[in-house]
């Protein structure tokens, strides 16, 4: 069939199986243009099939030549509908490392059941002995609890309503918003989905089934960002959710005994932060900054550069809290200056110049495998692939 992209707010509902693959090929051509990551071996990563955490195997194995198990939460083709992007992903990245010879294998589920915690333990038993890495990069709206309950996530902010500028990325009109506070329960929900209990009982099951190593350094993903975004962000429900996650490492650390470091990661347009109230715009206007100062970079420049130059095998390189700054080039004072300025005037008649909405919007559709040029979308293509070891 002839797939084409068919968007709904901030997401889309099709994804091009041919460009997925070319966006993995992409990423892996720039980590082998790169010094060699010299670091784990045997890597899991828990929510592996786009962003960060896709950037983050594609980096430990094309890189770093490591075995991975990647678990994703994904949907192969059906009828007419298209596989979610994340598949055709996987499909390509399992492609690829099979072509080079590397270990690449995935699991299919969600991630916080404790069928799929099980599955993972018995492949890693049976075909790695134990692992080295755990990358935890799951973002995610709800979580789904053994006996039924779901808790969902909510993006709002705490204490009182803020209003900032926000925009309408499809009309590409700037306007006001008023973000209500978060419930304590809906902040409560937050934690209990995006906080840190679930890299935990990860760690507990792999640590009481011996399928890690003492030596073994886990990892999470978090975001900081400048004042203008805290009320959002870092004061907002998913901040408590991460102020959590960071607790969560030091517990790990010291009660498991397995090294974990939270890496506060850049602002970039992924499918979840395309849905926090107010980042978009920031991230326009911080995208058209970062690019014309020549220090802009996307996941797998971020990756490539966490696990080659900040977490390395023998030293990792923090701020005096113990985090990974991977946000050091975001938050540069000629950066952060700049946005400032730009915020405080921006609006419907300069939004073209002061921000890069078409920048944007070019990630947007390539994270769906669409508008890149070497993909040929009038060519009939076929939207069911198979992941090799789902096969
Ligand atoms: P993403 O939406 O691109 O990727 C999330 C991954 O999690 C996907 O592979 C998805 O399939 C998987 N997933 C979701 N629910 C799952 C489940 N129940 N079981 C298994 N897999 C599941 O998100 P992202 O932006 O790459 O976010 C990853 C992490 O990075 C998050 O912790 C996020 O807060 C953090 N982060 C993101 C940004 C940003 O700007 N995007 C910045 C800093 C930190």
């Amino acid at each position: 069939m002839i797939i084409e992209p068919k968007t709904r707010g901030f997401i889309c509902t099709t994804a091009h199986p041919e460009g997925c693959r070319e966006n993995v090929r992409r990423q892996i051509e720039y980590v082998k243009s790169q010094p060699a990551i010299d670091s784990a071996q045997k890597v899991l990563v828990i929510g592996a099939s786009a962003g960060y955490g896709l950037a983050s195997r594609i980096s430990m194995a094309f890189s770093g030549k490591a075995a991975t198990i990647g678990i994703i939460f994904d949907k192969p083709a059906s009828g007419k509908r298209t596989a979610s992007a994340g598949w055709y992903n996987t499909a390509a990245l399992e492609e690829f490392a099979h072509e080079e010879g590397l270990y690449a294998k995935t699991i299919n589920g969600d991630a916080f059941s404790h069928a799929v915690k099980e599955e993972t333990i018995a492949l890693i038993k049976q075909d790695l002995g134990k692992v080295d890495m755990v990358i935890y990069s799951l973002a995610a709206p709800r979580r789904t609890m053994e006996d039924g309950t779901v808790y969902s996530s909510v993006l709002k902010t705490t204490g009182e309503s803020y209003t900032n500028k926000t925009i309408d990325l499809a009309s590409r009109k700037v306007s006001d918003v008023t973000i209500p506070p978060a419930t304590e329960e809906e902040i409560a929900n937050t934690v209990k989905v995006m906080g840190g209990e679930d890299w935990m009982d990860w760690i507990k099951a792999l640590k009481e089934a011996d399928a890690i190593e003492d030596s073994a350094v886990t990892v999470a993903y978090s975001y900081i960002g400048p004042e203008l975004t805290h009320p959002m962000y870092t004061n907002g429900s998913i901040g408590m959710a991460k102020n959590h996650l960071f607790q969560t490492s030091k517990e790990i650390s010291g009660q498991l005994g397995i090294e974990a470091y939270i890496s506060v990661n850049k602002a970039l347009v992924t499918q979840s932060s395309a849905a926090i109230p107010i980042v978009p715009l920031y991230i326009t206007v911080l995208y058209k900054i970062m690019k014309e100062q020549g220090n802009h970079e996307g996941c797998i420049e971020q990756m490539y550069r966490l696990y080659h130059d900040k977490l390395q095998k023998d030293s990792v390189e923090t701020d005096e809290e113990g985090m990974i700054r991977l946000d050091d080039l975001e938050m540069l004072p000629q950066v952060q200056d700049e946005v400032m300025k730009v915020w405080k005037t921006i609006c419907d008649e300069n939004i073209e110049q002061a921000a890069d909405i078409d920048g944007y919007w070019e990630d947007f559709y390539r994270m769906f495998g669409f508008r890149l040029d070497n993909v040929d979308y009038a060519k009939d293509t076929d939207p069911n692939v198979d992941i090799l070891s789902l096969k």
